[in-house]
């Protein structure tokens, strides 16, 4: 079934965040053609009355106006050039993004004050701003994070149906690192007797690692209502003897016990000491000191 587009403009680009290591999101579009079924914005929808089913990804907003909004927000005498953060509740290189570049434009714009920003994808799409990713690491900190949560065929191909395979997301990690910038392997979610399997993480770190990632974080599937239902009916379909386990582990609520979570942290973290996940970036690509416009220019004192 093709997607709706619907082109919608927005009155905010920024979006104030509580309780992340960030303050401000930014999300051109609104709704995820890739349609993942653990997908933790289905919970948002839930709360504002839009289909978190199957229905979820259907109908995409486009904010056509963005860039604009976003180059007046960022002109405010009172923003402080704070981190903004991309995909947050939408992945921003969603097959959209191929005809609207909106989040290109949001991209320009942050590099045009020296803004700093991370954005965290499953699209390989992104590889066509390269160049734009470098400009704005040339003035700020950028940071890119791929989710690459297993390499495992047919988990992949279940939970992430609309999603690149994770060996194109692995290139697209590649040609970034290449390029000099900052970009790694976020594992999330890591789901419980799917891909949480000491060897299903060693082969993610491994191929991270060879894929130049300068670091790799993990992340375990959590449950707001809206994306337990969907996420359960589909683990009840496509791998139904673990059902138990699952109202086992997610009896309490939305989170699994903190010791599990901890546990595959660590392993991830270990793993990637093992394997040498570290900033290996040969031509680094980094912001600029500012100059110092009181200072005369620096001649060299030898020809
Ligand atoms: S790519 Fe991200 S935002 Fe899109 S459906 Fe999957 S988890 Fe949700």
């Amino acid at each position: 079934m093709r997607p709706e587009y619907r082109e919608e403009p927005c009155k905010t680009a920024l979006n104030r965040v509580t309780g992340m290591s960030f303050r401000w999101s930014l999300n051109p579009y609104t709704g995820c053609v890739h349609r993942c079924t653990f997908c933790f914005v289905r919970a948002f929808e839930r709360r504002a009355d839009r289909p978190s089913d199957d229905r979820y990804g259907r109908s995409i907003r486009v904010k056509v106006n963005i860039v604009d909004v976003l180059r007046k927000e960022l002109a405010r005498k009172s923003w402080q050039r704070e981190l903004v953060a991309f995909g947050t509740a939408t992945d921003p290189y969603q097959p959209a993004e191929g005809r609207y570049r909106l989040t290109r434009g949001c991209l320009e714009a942050l590099a045009d004050v020296a803004n700093p920003l991370s954005l965290l994808t499953r699209g390989p799409l992104i590889v066509r701003d390269v160049d734009a990713f470098q400009e704005a690491a040339r003035r700020a900190e950028v940071q890119v994070s791929f989710s690459i949560p297993t390499l495992d065929t047919e988990v992949w191909r279940k939970t992430e149906p609309d999603t690149a395979p994770p060996e194109q997301r692995l290139r697209a990690l590649r040609t970034l690192v290449d390029a000099g910038i900052k970009a790694g392997v976020g594992m999330a979610p890591i789901l419980p007797g799917l891909s949480d399997d000491p060897e299903q993480l060693a082969a993610v770190v491994r191929a991270a690692r060879d894929a130049g990632a300068t670091f790799v974080w993990a992340n375990l599937l959590y449950l707001r209502p809206g994306t337990r239902e969907h996420f359960l009916e589909n683990l009840a379909r496509d791998w139904p003897e673990l059902t138990e386990s699952y109202d086992d582990l997610y009896a309490k609520g939305a989170y699994l016990d903190r010791t599990e979570v901890d546990k595959v942290r660590r392993e991830v973290k270990e793993l990637g000491v093992r394997y040498g996940i570290a900033d290996r970036r040969v031509k680094p690509v980094e912001p600029r000191p500012p100059l110092d416009e009181d200072q005369p220019e620096q001649l060299p004192l030898t020809a």
